[in-house]
């Protein structure tokens, strides 16, 4: 019995796929338009997988375009299905730390999955994927090359909060010649004190997993142990961790 699981967020929509046995998933830069994001990455999985529209029993939208997908059998929230697909791809989770491109959300889980608490950021670009989008840009890499720049380098403190004037800062620190591992070393430490302070309202949990197209960056992964004073698990399907969710959501209803 296939279900799906559609989360379509600020910058990648990413589609899930699955059985009882198998997974197919696809990621695809959202664009301008949600919805059309959301139908094109869907059909796009089906014609890999082989699998017919008709086998899909049931699909779940999530993420901040879930409204705009009229496919869908039902909307959920992404703090739901994430919290739903951490626990699938990282059993024994109790919290749940998710960066993405606009958002950054700290969720709290119990031994099922289900959310007993979050809080969320999403009125600010600082602490998100867009604060290292802007920031690459300004030194000239893309966004990806970011986490294996920075190893062993000493981080410069970026002193604003706010992501426009720590572009500046930024642009001024190459201006200095501070080398740009130091600088992005600072980059990966703001974000991860910005979000390590979420964290800690939620108390002290035992097993930390960090999902959200942003886990990839294992510098920002470095620097959350780093600030946190504990271990934070990256599952490689970190950014799919909301379509999991939506999909195995989709499975409940339909079993
Ligand atoms: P959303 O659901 O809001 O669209 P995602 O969780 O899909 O966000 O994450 C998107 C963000 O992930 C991008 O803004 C980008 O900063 C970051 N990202 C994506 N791929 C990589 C990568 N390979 N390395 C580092 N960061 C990445």
């Amino acid at each position: 019995m296939w279900t799906v699981g559609i989360d379509i967020g600020s910058v990648a929509t990413k589609v899930v796929l699955l059985n009882q046995t198998e997974m197919y998933r696809i990621v695809c830069p959202t664009g301008w338009s949600p919805r059309q994001a959301g139908r094109e990455a869907y059909q796009e999985l089906l014609a890999r997988s082989g699998c017919a529209a008709e086998e899909v029993r049931y699909v779940v939208a999530t993420g901040y375009g879930r409204v705009s997908l009229d496919f869908a059998d039902r909307s959920v929230t992404e703090i739901s299905c994430h919290a739903r697909g951490a626990h699938y791809l990282s059993a024994g989770v109790s919290l749940v730390i998710d960066i993405g491109g606009q958002d950054s959300k700290v969720i709290r889980v119990d031994g099922s999955g289900r959310v007993e608490d979050f809080i969320m950021n999403d009125k600010c670009a600082a602490g998100t994927g867009r604060f290292l989008q802007v920031m690459a840009n300004a030194l000239g890499c893309e966004v990806d090359e970011l986490g294996a720049m920075t190893e062993d380098a000493e981080p410069v403190k970026i002193n604003s909060m706010c992501t426009v004037f720590a572009e500046s800062e930024v642009v001024g620190l190459l201006a200095e010649g501070v080398p740009k591992e130091r600088i992005v070393q600072g980059l990966h430490q703001s974000i991860a004190r910005r979000v390590a302070g979420m964290a800690a309202r939620m108390g002290k949990p035992p097993k930390v997993v960090f999902t959200g197209g942003v886990a990839r960056n294992e510098g920002v992964c470095r620097a959350l142990e780093r600030e946190m004073g504990a271990p934070v698990e990256v599952p490689d399907l970190c950014q799919y961790a909301g379509a999991i969710g939506a999909a195995l959501i989709g499975r409940d209803r339909v079993s």
